[in-house]
């Protein structure tokens, strides 16, 4: 099932696409048939405002016409016009969001951007209203006939339109999560002493030194929780509505909603219990090790990894641009097209929302990226992983009315294209920060592994708890797990504050998981592209050509990747990624450099050692010649004593015996 509808029903969904589902034996460049792409800049795409009653008009039109077969082909008409009105609508909408995540001070585009979220909830219900109606009227098998695509027209048909309380929960929930955003953007302040701190504020004083090592933990531990005491709040609120959201739609447990109807996901809240298991057992004990890798390295590039990319988004672009094409020619017309329109906001400002992502403005068949730049190595890989949803957007035929959400498959085809693009390293991130950046790419998977996990079960259990949730509740289970996943606290709470930071966790609940599948996915193929690069790189590229109406473990078996709910798997992906990222630490230059130490340091050791032992050797001798000589001269005395002796005349035999006895005594 594509389930199209649930997921344009969804709030909060960021990135969506859809492609033809076929299978291919090689990949040979995407064809001719993908959207059609209007080549107007971004400076041309102004928001001008969106007015429902232009859907509402056509969809009366429709109302009085369905019931004769002889309008057929004017239905079929109305069909294409409800389209294109939702394309246009949903482009409003997404303009007005670039408008306030670039700036989430103006009220004004939050207002509006609350109030598209509304009318679009309520105009994708009429509209989906009114096709289904049609389907079932006398000029519904012509309108069958012209879709031809008999999933769709199922689930056309199994549309039932929201009721007036799953309206409601809709603007409740984006009202809640509207809360969490302007929460997540405020800088919290807690009062000590009559003195004012805030995180940047306690960052500065343990680096000048001011505050110690303890204070500056328990001064950021105060601060998260103040965070904490409101977002945790808002969240258990968000549960609530979410609860009755699903049991609205027949369905007893909110994440079992989520992963079948909203995330198309082919496999269950049961598959992914077990992949939490392998994952605490194969990639939580090598997550530190790699850790300290990285930090070894990027201590020796600090200011240029974290603020060496300062730029304008156009350099940014041009710097990632010979790379793209070197791994794939293919993957050069989407961002050609990206370059040219200047389809992108990834400016350094203070006024964004911190988030990455991409999306399409159906209206100009254009996708667009946004981020939130900070001058750190991220905005280069952000850009990188962003493209890799561009390109798929750009090459497959979507508008909103069809489109389908299913992040498994999504996020392969950016986390795809990062690990390939680490060939490139040294030329883009510049020979000094390249292997700190590729393990800073490794160990953010290997994260994008457990954190997936850890909060997919977080969630799991919270929408599954009994009864109403509180916030502590939530704090309390966080912490449980997290220390399972490898997490310290130091404290004696039994609560942990930090977990509400994770936006999606309020954006988009249960999508979390999504990141773990897919960087299992994306981490096999890097596993492969190292044996033999031309396969890995081909298989990629088979894969960007599936859309999202492909479930996950579906297109596994379709590209030829294992299941990735296997032991054996997540074992011997685990492996790999060990041994790369080992290679690459010892092959950097820092490593060299330490290992140069020790071997200098083994070398004084040793010689200091040698000169010791010589010195021992040489005493020892000495002393024993110098017994040795005594020795001797004794022996020579002796027989010097012993020649006068026997000169003398024997008298008593036994006497001279006993006298030669007294005399080697006294000598
Ligand atoms: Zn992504």
């Amino acid at each position: 099932m594509k389930k199209f509808l649930t997921a344009l029903l969804a709030a909060a969904v960021v990135f969506t696409s859809v492609a033809p589902v076929t299978a291919r034996a090689a990949f040979a460049g995407y064809g001719q048939d993908g959207m059609v792409h209007s080549d107007i800049p971004y400076s041309e795409m102004v928001y001008k405002g969106y007015d429902g009653a232009r859907i509402y008009a056509i969809i009366e039109d429709m109302e009085a016409k369905r019931g004769n077969a002889a309008n057929a082909q004017a239905i079929i008409d109305d069909y294409e016009k409800i389209v294109k009105e939702l394309d246009i609508f949903s482009t409003q909408s997404g303009l007005n969001s670039v408008r306030y995540y670039t700036d989430v001070t103006v009220q004004e585009y939050a207002d509006i951007d609350l109030e598209m979220s509304a009318l679009g909830t309520e105009l994708a219900d009429a509209a989906l209203t009114a096709v289904r109606d049609a389907l079932k009227s006398p000029c519904g098998e012509a309108l069958k006939a012209y879709l031809n695509d008999p999933e769709l027209v199922d689930d056309f048909l199994e549309y039932e339109e929201m009721t007036e309380r799953q309206q409601e929960l809709s603007v409740l929930n984006t009202e809640l999560v509207q809360k969490y955003d302007v929460s997540s953007g405020t800088d919290y302040t807690i009062t000590v002493d009559n003195e004012e701190w805030d995180t940047a504020r306690a960052e500065q004083a343990y680096a000048d030194g001011e505050i110690d090592a303890e204070t500056y933990y328990d001064l950021t531990l105060m601060i998260a929780e103040e965070r904490n005491s409101v977002e945790a709040g808002i969240y258990a609120e968000l549960v609530k509505v979410l609860k009755e959201q699903a049991e609205t739609r027949g369905y007893s447990n909110y994440a079992e909603w989520a992963y079948e109807e909203l995330y198309n996901r082919d496999y269950t809240t049961e598959d992914s219990k077990r992949l939490y298991a392998y994952v605490k057992k194969y990639f939580v004990p090598m997550q530190p090790a790699l850790l300290n890798c990285f930090y070894a390295l990027a201590a020796s590039c600090y200011d240029t990894i974290f603020s060496g990319y300062e730029m304008e988004d156009e350099a940014l672009v041009d710097l990632v641009e010979p790379y793209i094409a070197k791994v794939d020619p293919h993957l050069s017309e989407a961002y050609d097209y990206l370059k040219r329109n200047h389809t992108y906001e990834m400016d350094i400002l203070d006024t964004k929302m911190g988030i990455g992502y991409t999306t399409t403005f159906f209206e100009y068949g254009s996708p667009f990226i946004f981020n939130s730049a900070d001058g750190s190595y991220y905005d280069v890989e952000t850009l990188i992983h962003e493209f890799g949803h561009y390109n798929n957007a750009y090459h497959n035929d979507r508008n909103l009315l069809t489109d389908t959400t299913n992040m498994d498959v999504a996020e392969i085809h950016s986390q795809g294209l990062e690990v390939l693009m680490l060939e490139y390293a040294d030329e883009i991130y510049g020979k000094e920060a390249a292997d700190a950046v590729r393990l800073a790419v490794m160990y953010n998977l290997i994260a994008a592994v457990t954190e997936g996990c850890l909060y997919d079960e977080f969630q799991n259990e919270v929408f599954a708890y009994e009864g109403e949730i509180t916030a502590e509740e939530c704090n309390r289970i966080f912490r449980r797990l997290a220390e399972e996943y490898g997490y310290t606290y130091n404290n004696d709470s039994d609560e942990a504050y930090d977990w509400v930071k994770v936006s999606h966790t309020f954006q988009s609940p249960l999508y979390y998981v999504s990141y773990a599948t897919s960087a299992l996915a994306a981490l096999d193929i890097f596993a492969m592209a190292q044996e033999d690069r031309e396969q890995g790189v081909l298989l990629y590229m088979d894969l960007t050509t599936y859309g999202l109406d492909t479930s996950f473990c579906e297109l596994l078996e379709k590209v030829g990747l294992p299941d990735i709910f296997e032991e054996a798997t997540i074992e011997r992906i685990s492996n790999e990624t060990y041994e790369y990222s080992m290679n690459v630490y010892k092959h950097s230059d820092v490593y060299r450099q330490s290992m140069m130490v020790i071997i200098v340091i083994i070398a004084v050791l040793v010689a200091v050692v040698a000169v010791v032992v010589i010195l021992i050797v040489f005493f020892v001798r000495r002393s024993k010649k110098k017994k040795a000589l005594l020795a001797e001269q004794a022996a020579a005395e002796q027989a010097a004593a012993d020649q006068t002796v026997a000169e003398q005349p024997v008298e008593i035999t036994e006497n001279n015996e006993e006298k030669t006895e007294e005399n080697k005594w006294e000598s």
